[in-house]
């Protein structure tokens, strides 16, 4: 199909500098957990975006120096002309498909404790570094050496990023991680040279840069800066009128201004509290202080709305993380009108909790999201089958529907049965959780492609039993069947099930899920699972009124979610509402009209009255319709929550996974099942 001329607007090329992009598609920067560690993946997965029709491909940051070292993260480096062999390979993918590679060079200041190298780190100002660890490190205020070092240093790596072959070399003051912002802000500059103090003064060492990167590489190489529009600390730190200023200073400085919010937890909000679009208000002001290009990001999956905010005049191109993660394909569906197939970002951050577990990315949308290197999966092909065979996939939530969809691509014949009258499994349950709607993208993506399958058939109201798996003759039977909510208090804290009475009224979040409430206002929630459930289950009953004790073993409420940068405003969104918080504690056992919690470090007991108790704990695998037909029907095999309950991510992988090696011969254990780059002895 061709494009809609309404969309022609996106597939102008943009100038910057020296360098001309072919459309107005911009991966912006973006961490991945993979970096200096695995190499060869970080450039398949920047590949793959410029395959699918980025224009710009940017890499995640890139450590310019020893003294940036950023463990135990694991991001890209640039510390010697021994990393130029890495970066040749990331922008050598990028360029096979005619896109622009990007490197977001970066020395992060007081952000980097320098774990791994053990120098001293340095920021405008002494002041402890900033780790998730609270680890027991300060920086040193930077002398005047200092500050000549570090130019030298950010133009040293601007070099060897050109002789690695990058078309644009970022010169980055975002996210509080570039030291440039740090010089910049109030918030972490209290130098009183010339460095600091006023506005001209703070910016000095970002003009500097800025100046000298150009003149390094600026012949062949587009020089962006990457800024923070607000750092959200009021008068104290950066706000839009102050980096507003500071733009006016430098605009034409620059090649291109690409806009984005401090911290990273305010950048990549997740749609849980943000829309669409939700940095307008923060970047529209900027077009009018330069004539160079303007990015911005703000999670954009519509055509419609990208072709608003270029014509009315917010930012030049469309700059995106998450939406490319999702769908590195979306420039390229968008030019072949090809709309209804693009698999549109949630905005579930479980990108991002990688990057934070130092490990490799994934998406809930995605499941070829980094596995394009080791695994050779792609996020639009799939290898066509050998022979085809007859499937009988049972249970259509994320796993079933991706299974069905992937193994449908590849030519198999599919028969996916569902028990309940609509599909989508926990996927659709959840997303009528507060703040969860757009998680329901994971089905609708799903089912749509299912329906363009003329050899996939979807049943709906089909319970499946053991007789009616036997009957159904399949070559292959894959169960999906999810999993359940456990009742007895077992989890991470108790590995065994705690004292519950008789007549106490517990309820799982299955139970909430199925539209049961409890019958007492005052309900005391006990989270130990520590994801997203406790915490929006809470949320949901405060606003039907009643009173809520959220009791975890955690220090903090949805822990997990420090990962997904939603824990913050998770536990304030809770505090407003008035749900009460009893942290470090665990529930010991469940009368009828009370609970009696231990606190976790002293084991001090403390009895709180509770009408109900609903435990958000661990899940058992749905898999009896297994049990009773493993004996008896050869081919059987569970995927997804049913044979570990684990992240939607986790089930659409397990669905991907299935359909990929289906036909092939099982991976021996012992064999490795993907490919694992070596660091070579030196
Ligand atoms: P996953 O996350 O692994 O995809 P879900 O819990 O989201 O698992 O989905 C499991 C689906 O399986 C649910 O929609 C459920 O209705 C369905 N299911 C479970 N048991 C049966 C069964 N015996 N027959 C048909 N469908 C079933
Ligand atoms: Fe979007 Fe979630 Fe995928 Fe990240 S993991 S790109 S937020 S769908």
């Amino acid at each position: 199909m061709a494009r809609d001329p309404r969309y022609d607007i996106l597939f102008e090329p943009v100038h910057i500098g020296p360098v001309v992009a072919r459309n107005r598609f911009y991966q912006v920067p973006h961490c991945n957990g993979m970096g200096w560690r695995d190499p060869s993946a970080v450039a398949a997965m920047r590949g793959m975006k410029a395959e699918g029709g980025w224009a710009v491909v940017c890499t995640e940051m890139t450590e310019i120096h020893q003294t940036a070292d950023v463990a135990p993260y694991v991001e890209l480096r640039l510390w010697s002309d021994q990393d130029i062999p890495m970066h040749a390979r990331i922008a050598e993918k990028i360029h096979e498909h005619q896109s622009l590679a990007g490197i977001e060079l970066c020395h992060s200041g007081y952000t980097s404790s320098n774990l791994w190298s053990r120098e001293i780190p340095i920021a405008p100002t002494a002041m402890p570094t900033s780790s998730s660890f609270n680890s027991p490190i300060q920086a040193r205020a930077m002398d005047k050496e200092d500050i000549k070092n570090l130019r030298r240093a950010h133009r040293a790596a601007a070099l060897r990023a050109r002789t690695a072959s990058y078309d644009l070399v970022y010169v980055y003051a975002g996210h509080g991680l570039g030291i440039f912002q740090q010089f910049l802000s109030r918030a972490t500059n209290m130098r009183n040279d010339e460095y600091g103090g006023s506005l001209e003064n703070r910016a000095r060492l970002l003009c500097e840069v800025i100046a000298e990167t150009k003149e390094a590489v600026g012949d062949r190489c587009a020089v962006p800066v990457r800024i923070a529009m607000n750092e959200f600390l009021g008068a104290n730190g950066l706000e839009p009128a102050e980096v507003e200023d500071a733009i006016g200073l430098m605009a034409e400085l620059p090649d291109l201004w690409d806009l984005s919010l401090s911290s990273w937890d305010k950048d990549s909000q997740t749609s849980r509290f943000t829309e669409e679009g939700f940095q307008e208000p923060y970047i529209k002001g900027v077009k009018k202080l330069t004539t160079k290009p303007v990015v911005g990001v703000g999670r954009y999956t519509s055509p419609d709305t990208m072709v608003r905010v270029i014509k009315q005049g917010i930012m030049d191109m469309i700059g995106a993380a998450r939406p490319s993660i999702a769908d590195p394909f979306l420039p390229k569906k968008i030019e072949e009108g090809r709309l209804d197939d693009i698999r549109e970002c949630i905005g579930c951050n479980i990108c991002v909790t990688g990057d934070f577990t130092m490990s490799p990315i994934r998406c809930t949308q995605n499941p070829t999201m980094g596995e394009e290197w080791r695994r050779g999966w792609h996020p639009e092909r799939i290898r066509p089958a050998g022979n085809v065979s007859n499937i009988l996939i049972v249970g259509a939530g994320p796993a079933g529907l991706e299974a069905a969809r992937a193994l449908g691509a590849r030519g198999h014949k599919v028969t996916l049965a569902d028990a309940r009258s609509e599909a989508g499994g926990r996927v659709l349950r959840e997303s009528k959780l507060p703040g969860l709607a757009a998680w329901g993208r994971v089905r609708d993506w799903r089912l749509l492609q299912i329906n363009k399958l003329p050899n996939v058939e979807l049943y709906l109201e089909s319970e499946m039993k053991p007789e009616t798996l036997a009957e159904f003759g399949a070559d292959h039977i894959v169960l999906a069947t999810g999993s359940t909510w456990r009742r007895d208090g077992t989890a991470r804290h108790h590995t065994r099930p705690i004292e519950i009475e008789a007549a106490a009224e517990v309820l799982t979040p299955d139970d909430i899920l199925d539209g049961k409430r409890p019958t007492g206002k005052n309900v005391v929630l006990y989270d130990d699972d520590h994801y997203y459930m406790g915490g929006v289950i809470a949320e949901l009953l405060r606003k039907e009124n009643y009173a809520v004790t959220l009791v975890t073993p955690s220090s903090l409420v949805s822990s997990f979610t420090v990962a997904s940068l939603e824990q913050h405003a998770i536990q304030a969104k809770l505090l407003e509402l008035n749900v009460k918080i009893e942290a470090n504690s665990a529930l010991q056992s469940i009368a009828a009209d009370h609970v009696t919690l231990g606190c976790v470090f002293t084991g001090r007991t403390l009895e709180l009255a509770a009408g109900s108790v609903i435990l958000v704990t661990a899940r058992d695998v749905r898999d009896q319709l297994f049990q009773s037909s493993v004996d008896k029907i050869p081919n059987l095999t569970r995927i997804g929550d049913c044979f570990s309950p684990g992240t939607i991510a986790a089930a659409v992988h397990a669905g991907r996974k299935f359909a990929e090696e289906f036909g092939s011969p099982p991976p021996d254990f012992l064999g490795l099942p993907y490919r694992r780059e070596v660091i070579e002895l030196s």
